[in-house]
């Protein structure tokens, strides 16, 4: 069932106005959009729509425009950007129920949560928006404590392409429900979303470093030590290298308790990785771990060249590979998140995220002067391993990546889906990066 809305006067920015310089760009990618909408509702999201329909130009959908293949800005079309549309309340204390709009940022729902001692898992930047992040899935600081973004949404409000306005959940339209949640992008523009948050308030952060082998059964002692952990425990890894010989693992481990016995219990074994060096162990609010001070304007300042991919296990070839690409003559930058615990708790058909079993995200970037062929050569090493991928950390979307990302029935159910609320293809993703 959905409802048309009402056409609304809407605030369009063109080249030319005082604001156009801040609107055009995304984070990674300089944009020149023949004007840039700044919608109030969903309503006025819908008069968007019809004014890009009424003026011929392409579509650009915007929430924190951290996407990395730059598809929230367009050269000469309409962008919708959703900043106006950044309300964050909480609906139900104690069934920790919130209602985010999908242009708040996710520094500002951590601070606004803090208060009621809720918080969401999202990523691990604060000035991702909160749209892009929650249509493709959200691998954050507490993922293994708390499962993706999307494992906690009950319900969608969106405008589809053709301006009705739905509210999705698990009982109302729950093919888009489903859609939404891992492959959002594409179908309609979400307003809000209905998350169930956590009830988090400190939690127990660990810095570490240590040395990585160049056969990287370093890399082998980290992913066993956080499979035997406590779900509790979430971390994320960055390799930089100086040479195969001189490779270093940046480790950050979140553990989402204030409770110090389990806090120390669930890193302990991160200690007997390597010569593991701890740097810093402490209690901060969950906001610190995405904080304000991570808010910025996007001008296109990083453009970067940006892939991933999921491995089920870390043998000693993949993991080998990994210190490969971190470490070879065009090195990428390398960073590992460590998924199982509550990911796998959901079954791999019950969202679009169909990716359940895997154990490691990794997703390896190179920015200018390198190019897309230094990534791909990178890379090649690392993608023999590869078992799927996660669409929100791609630079370069393409029929490859798509079927990486939505595998076997869950792309067949996302392509049909996605022809029958956009059969236009007035939202399908594009990306002006890479192309
Ligand atoms: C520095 C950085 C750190 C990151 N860290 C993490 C991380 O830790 N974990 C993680 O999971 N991801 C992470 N990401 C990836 C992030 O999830 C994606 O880039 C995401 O798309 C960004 O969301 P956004 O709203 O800021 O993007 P935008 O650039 O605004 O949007 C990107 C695209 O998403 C779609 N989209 C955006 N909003 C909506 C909406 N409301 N309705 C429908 N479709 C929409 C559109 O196709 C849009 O073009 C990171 C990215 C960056 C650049």
């Amino acid at each position: 069932m959905s409802t048309r809305t009402n056409d609304a006067p809407i605030t369009l920015i063109a080249p030319g106005d005082a604001e156009y310089e801040l609107l055009r760009s995304t984070y990674t990618t300089v944009g020149s959009p023949a004007v840039v909408a700044l919608p109030r509702s969903p309503a006025e999201v819908a008069a968007a729509l019809r004014t890009a329909r009424e003026r011929e130009l392409p579509v650009a959908v915007r929430s924190g425009g951290h996407g990395l293949s730059g598809s929230g800005t367009n050269n000469g079309g309409l962008v919708i950007d959703l900043r106006a549309l950044d309300r964050i309340d909480v609906l139900d204390r104690a069934a920790g129920l919130v209602r985010v709009e999908a242009g708040a940022r996710w520094a500002e729902v951590a601070r606004a949560l803090a208060p009621h001692g809720l918080a969401i898992s999202s990523g691990d930047h604060g000035n991702v928006g909160v749209g892009g992040l929650a249509t493709g899935g959200g691998v954050g600081w507490l993922v293994r404590h708390y499962g993706l973004t999307i494992d906690r949404i009950r319900a969608v409000e969106i405008v589809l392409p053709d301006g009705s306005f739905v509210r999705a959940d698990a009982g109302h339209e729950p093919d888009l429900f489903w859609l939404m949640r891992g492959a959002g992008a594409g179908a309609g523009i979400a307003t809000a979303f209905e998350i169930e948050a956590a009830e988090i308030g400190q939690v127990g952060l660990v810095h570490l470093t240590t040395a990585v082998d160049p056969a990287g059964e370093t890399l082998r002692q980290w992913e066993a030590a956080v499979a035997a952990a406590p779900r509790a425990l979430s971390t994320a890894v960055t390799l930089t290298s100086r040479g195969p010989a001189a490779t270093t693992a940046f480790i950050t481990a979140v553990v989402a308790s204030d409770d110090p016995d389990l806090v120390r219990d669930s890193v302990t074994p991160l200690l007997d990785i390597g010569r593991a060096q701890v740097h810093e162990a402490r209690l901060v609010p969950y906001s610190a771990m995405v904080p304000l001070a991570h808010l910025h304007p996007n001008t296109g300042q990083m453009p970067s060249h940006t892939t991933n991919g999921l491995l089920t296990e870390m043998s000693p070839d993949a993991a080998r590979s990994l210190v490969v690409a971190a470490s070879g003559p065009r090195p990428a930058l390398v960073q590992l998140r460590s998924l199982g615990g509550a990911v796998g708790d959901v079954d791999p058909e019950e969202t679009a995220f169909a990716h359940r079993h895997q154990r490691t995200l990794v997703v390896a970037s190179m920015f200018p002067p390198a190019d897309r062929a230094d990534l791909t050569a990178a890379w090649e090493p690392v993608a023999a391993h590869s078992d799927g991928a996660y669409v929100n950390f791609e630079s370069a979307p393409d029929d490859l990546t798509r079927a990486q990302a939505y595998p076997g029935r869950t792309g067949t159910r996302v392509e049909q889906l996605l022809r029958r609320y956009d059969p236009d293809g007035v939202l399908s993703p594009g990306g002006t990066q890479d192309t």
